[in-house]
């Protein structure tokens, strides 16, 4: 399939919008796909009688204490934390529900659009295979090859560098990595909640509870002028929720 992704709309083929300026970056777990869901499946299939369990660890803990936890609880499963880490990376992926319906509304979003995760470059770009959407980005950033990961400002500028720009938008599910960390970079934000309330600290921009409502309100809030995308930032702060 070739990328919806449109360089007319990019000035590369000398059309009349502007260079644009503003690109869009977008999360990957819990942004394109219910990370929660998929999580719960793979616990399912691990360990039913105990899944219960790993959910509460993965809620409760972060790596690598998560890790540890889980090669502590499951010795015949798994020899260590670093084992059971391999192991994740390679069964989550599987869990992960082909979503092609998002690329319409990707496509739908002015600008270059790129892909910032955290993550090992494997299991991510493995999970992007699953959605069925790595034609819908210009340019896929993981932190894994960056050698620099989400909040750190340095990783949001160097992604608008790779589209292009100098100007952008953050989406994703995560108050910190997501959210705090762009708006240090002089990004705007907007906060996938699905239906959480902002924890506190600066609101992001935009607030929707699914990525699906995303181009909705981009066009309630006028962030979305097809005719010059440089005009996309706009100031707004919109809860949708
Ligand atoms: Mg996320």
């Amino acid at each position: 399939m070739t990328s919806p992704r449109r360089s007319s709309e990019t000035g590369a083929s000398g059309a009349s919008a502007p260079s644009a300026r503003f690109g869009w970056l977008i999360d990957l777990d819990h942004t394109l796909f219910d990370r929660e869901a998929v999580f719960a499946a793979w616990a399912t299939w691990l360990d039913p009688t105990r899944s219960t369990e790993l959910i509460e660890l993965d809620q409760r803990l972060a790596w690598p204490a998560f890790d540890r936890a889980v090669a502590a609880g499951w010795p015949a499963r798994f020899a260590n934390a670093g084992a059971f880490r391999a192991h994740l990376q390679e069964q989550l992926p599987t869990f992960v529900p082909a979503r092609p319906e998002l690329a319409d509304v990707l496509g739908s979003l002015p600008g270059p659009l790129g892909l910032l995760s955290n993550g090992s470059v494997t299991a991510q770009r493995a999970k992007l295979r699953r959605l069925g959407l790595e034609s819908c980005f210009d340019a896929i950033l993981i932190s894994g090859e960056l050698g620099v990961e989400k909040p750190d400002r340095a990783i949001f500028q160097r992604a608008l560098a790779a589209l292009g720009c100098d100007r952008g938008c953050m989406v994703g599910d995560d108050p910190v990595r997501d959210i705090a960390g762009a708006r240090a970079a002089g990004l705007r934000t907007c906060w996938i909640s699905w239906g959480r309330d902002w924890p506190g600290g600066p609101r992001p921009d935009l607030v929707v509870p699914r990525i699906e409502r995303l181009p909705a309100l981009c066009e309630t809030v006028g962030w979305i002028r097809r005719a010059n995308t440089s005009e996309v930032c706009e100031r707004a702060t919109v809860d949708s929720t």
